[in-house]
């Protein structure tokens, strides 16, 4: 009998598993607890696979050889802790998918630049002429394009979720942004499993392979002193330090791979502005130099990059005010990147559903320079108790419409609004995309 694989979960990561499965011959059935979009259920009828919606019927999953977890399904769900009782075999779309490709797999993870590194990333690797397939928490996922696509490499971001479903996996080039916290209610509140996740994008490396970090992130740095960690070292860093192979010397980029130092391009080159988005070039930089892509179109494709909506997206300038929208930064670290990186007095629309925040993180920035606060949360008690006293206006407002028009009264010629809300977004909208839609339709029509 045919081994048979049980995907739990039908977005983009479980319909391509389940494909993926079904072209390697397993008995494959799918199960979705909510409705499956109209296009999933297509493509699995294509390939004529079974699958259900609405419900999780017990006697078709739990006599599964292997499960395929979508990441959005947490371990503390009943059907995943019945499988975990019986010792079932659980992993993630991304394990099962690098089993069937020989591609080289350059993985990119971090509390926060993932989206921003991996694009960047890809657009250096496709416009130097590789072939390439992006996958992971943006695009296709990895398992439809192993089935569909024949590429040589592969640029992934890595969710921290998906990660922890993820064992034999091994990552050619393996990059680690930053931790800070995030998502801890998945982590029993516990940030050693946090970091303990993030890690596991370094196991089974080989001294064959890379594992590019910033080299001053604390808990990075504390982590190294007790981890094994086979690859080679490639830290990065905004200034030259002892080891580091990427960082900024006289308004100039360096990179160092081999034995020779390699002066990349001058910094205000740079397609993307901010401390942070630095941090993600040289991390960007220093995976393409390893893969021998030539110094000048690396150059070129650091200096043209486009950006990703809703990361520092800037929106327009209406009466001399700069609009930037960032309803990507869901938490209070990337926030704190977004204040530092502007120039202006800044008029801040912060709020949404709070994931245990600490808002000392950005409160010297605030007070440096925000002249306005905009609270958008169906409840902004905890803003208030916080900044109270500490910005020389805050106001409310329960929709982006009141927001922005909030904006729009507050800002002053030269100044900058800027929707950067610390928070997720599920109070008001449905996702943080549907937030920064919402902001930059209702800027424009002011
Ligand atoms: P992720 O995919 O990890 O959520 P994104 O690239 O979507 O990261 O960026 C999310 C937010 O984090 C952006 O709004 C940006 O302001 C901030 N950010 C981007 N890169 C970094 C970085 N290297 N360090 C800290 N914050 C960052």
């Amino acid at each position: 009998m045919n081994k048979r694989i049980v995907v739990l979960g039908a977005g983009e990561s479980g319909s391509g598993a389940a494909v993926l499965a079904k072209t390697k011959g397993f008995d494959v059935f799918v199960s979705d607890k909510s409705k499956i979009a109209d296009n999933y259920k297509s493509l699995l009828d294509k390939y004529e696979i079974a699958w259900e919606e609405e419900t999780h019927t017990e006697s078709l999953i739990l006599n599964a050889d292997e499960v395929v977890k979508s990441p959005g399904i947490p371990d503390k769900a009943p059907i995943i802790k019945a499988l975990m009782a019986q010792k079932t075999p659980i992993i993630s779309e991304i394990e099962f998918a690098a089993r069937y490709t020989k591609a080289k797999m350059v993985c990119i993870t971090g509390s926060n630049g993932k989206t921003t590194t991996t694009m960047l990333t890809y657009h250096i690797l496709k416009n130097a002429g590789l072939n390439v397939g992006l996958a992971g928490n943006v695009g296709k996922s990895l398992a439809l394009q192993v089935a569909e696509d024949n590429f040589d490499y592969f640029v992934l971001e890595l969710s921290s979720f998906q990660l922890d479903n993820m064992y034999d996996f091994r990552a050619n080039i393996a990059i680690l942004l930053n931790i800070t916290p995030d998502h801890l209610d998945r982590y029993d509140y516990c940030m050693q499993n946090y970091i303990n996740a993030k890690f596991r994008i370094t196991q089974n490396q080989t001294p064959e392979d890379a594992f590019i970090f910033w080299n001053d992130d604390p808990i990075i740095s504390e982590e190294l002193k007790s981890r094994t960690i086979n690859a080679q070292f490639y830290p990065f860093a905004e200034t030259p330090e002892e080891g580091v192979k990427g960082y900024t010397e006289n308004e100039q980029i360096h990179i160092e791979t081999d034995q020779a130092e390699v002066f990349l391009m001058e910094l205000s080159k740079l397609a993307l502005s901010g401390t942070h988005n630095l941090y993600n070039s040289l991390a960007a930089g220093i995976s393409a130099k390893l893969l021998d892509i030539k110094k000048e179109n690396i150059r070129q494709s650091l200096s043209d990059f486009r950006g990703v909506e809703h990361r520092l997206e800037y929106v327009t300038r209406i009466r001399g005010v700069e609009y930037i929208n960032d309803s990507k930064a869901t938490n209070v670290n990337s926030c704190w990147y977004a204040l530092e990186s502007m120039k202006t007095p800044t008029v801040l629309i912060i709020g949404g559903t709070d994931k245990g925040n600490d808002y000392t993180e950005i409160e010297a920035l605030v007070k440096q320079k925000v002249k306005a606060m905009v609270c958008l949360g169906v409840d902004n008690t905890k803003l208030h108790e916080f900044f109270d006293g500490k910005v020389p206006t805050i106001v409310d407002a329960g929709s982006m419409q009141e927001a922005v028009d909030h904006c729009y009264r507050l800002a002053e010629k030269g100044d900058t609004v800027l929707l950067s809300p610390c928070c997720a977004s599920f109070d008001l909208f449905k996702n943080y995309e549907d937030r920064g839609q919402q902001f930059k339709e209702c800027v424009k029509s002011l």
